[in-house]
């Protein structure tokens, strides 16, 4: 029997971004000392006061099916989040909750494209992307940033490609680059979606984690919320990246319709994960801020430890847990580097292939371990790929 033309066309290209990944994991299990700074999970564990909410919660009888859009106070919380960050008005029915930021990807992509309909992402990009515009049937078709232009969008480049597509999914602060969108590139993108008539997804799950600059969503410009899908999650705010937890934020007819996908897929989130949830949005913004200066604090280290590295461009990220090394000078790829590094050095980063062909030649490290261990592993990354430049 033939599996069906969509899960064929989602399951090839999504192995090979994580190959690096799977392998360094496999290392580690099987005993050996590995420094992992690979994908964008924490390397400290949920607040223990959003770990006790979980389980009275649970206690309290919150088992059985929960509500599909949402338990009705976390929607109302999360709507009060969103309406501060745009300062548009927002209310429970502008929210949908999901099991974490990557369904939310998928319901937008679902409510928001037909089958055969083309998708503007752009690269690089958070690896999913391509396979849940697929999962829709639909086609992703790729807008090339470039590091010199520290990786966003130009409006020429919109306005040549916006047109004949659907749906345009943006991410900012970005993964894996760093990059906050200026007020520029983001009414450049706001403007192309209203003159394509295009509905506009914006990834604002790193929203909280802004060290330089000031984040904007699209959705607070004129003529935009009709037309927005917000993805959010607690994954990286909230250290919570097992809960599964995350939202979109849209029009209410939207949103609306879009629940009857939680009917066909999930049956909603666990009562007693949404009740951990609106315990940690409750407790105000200590968790998240505590979160965001961890990982800026271990940027500034990065950025230290790598001064006067020669064979390695740096790009200081404005935002999120990540950070992008241009390793060109070296003359090999990010894949051949890093597989290299994991072998040699027993430190695993991700190859910036994994993000698409804009980031080629690029490392993303994720600023997931202690500060000694980090600014080591950075000296010895800058080692490496002095090393590698003097012999290419
Ligand atoms: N969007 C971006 C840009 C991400 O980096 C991630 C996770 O790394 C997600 C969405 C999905 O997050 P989650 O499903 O854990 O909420």
């Amino acid at each position: 029997m033939r599996p069906s033309r969509r899960i064929s066309a989602i399951a090839a290209p999504a192995g090979d971004s994580w190959a690096l990944y799977s392998r360094a994991r496999r290392m580690k299990e099987a005993g050996e000392k590995i420094v992992t700074l690979t994908i964008g999970d924490h390397d400290w564990t949920t607040p223990e006061t959003v770990i006790a909410a979980m389980a009275e919660a649970a206690r309290a009888g919150h088992t059985g099916y929960s509500h599909m859009a949402g338990l009705p106070e976390l929607r109302a919380a999360l709507a009060r989040r969103e309406q501060a960050r745009s300062g548009v008005p927002t209310g429970p029915g502008n929210i949908l909750v999901t099991t974490g930021g990557q369904a939310a990807l998928f319901a937008a992509m679902m409510a928001g494209l037909d089958p055969g309909d083309r998708a503007l992402i752009l690269s690089p990009y958070y690896p999913t992307y391509p396979e849940t515009v697929r999962a829709a049937g639909a086609v992703p078709e790729e807008l090339q940033t470039v590091s010199e232009n520290g990786f966003e969008p130009t409006r020429a480049q919109l306005e040549a490609q916006a047109p004949g597509c659907r749906l345009m999914l943006v991410n900012s602060p970005h993964n894996p680059t760093g990059a906050v969108y200026s007020r520029e590139t983001v009414e450049a993108i706001a403007d192309v979606a209203r003159a394509e008539d295009m509905w506009l997804v914006s990834d604002e799950v790193y929203a909280g984690q802004v060290h330089e600059g000031a984040h904007l969503s699209p959705r607070s410009l004129p003529g935009m919320a009709g037309r927005t899908l917000v993805i959010g999650s607690m994954s990286k705010s909230h250290v919570m990246t097992g809960f599964r937890i995350g939202w979109v934020c849209g029009p209410e007819e939207m949103i609306d319709r879009m629940e009857e996908l939680s009917v066909t897929t999930t049956y909603g989130v666990p009562g007693f994960i949404q009740h951990a949830a609106l315990h940690a949005l409750r407790e105000g913004d200590a968790i998240e801020a505590e979160t965001a200066a961890r990982y800026r604090r271990r940027r500034d280290l990065a950025l230290k430890a790598l001064e006067g590295a020669n064979a390695i461009r740096l790009l200081p990220p404005k935002g999120g847990m990540y950070l992008m090394l241009d390793i060109r000078a070296t003359g090999m790829t990010g894949k051949t580097f890093a597989e290299a590094l994991l072998d040699q050095e027993r430190i695993a980063v991700m190859p910036g292939e994994s993000f698409g062909e804009a980031a080629a030649g690029h490392l993303r490290v994720a600023l997931t371990c202690e500060d000694a261990a980090l600014e080591d592993a950075m000296r010895r990354i800058a080692a490496f790929a002095a090393q590698r430049a003097a012999a290419a």
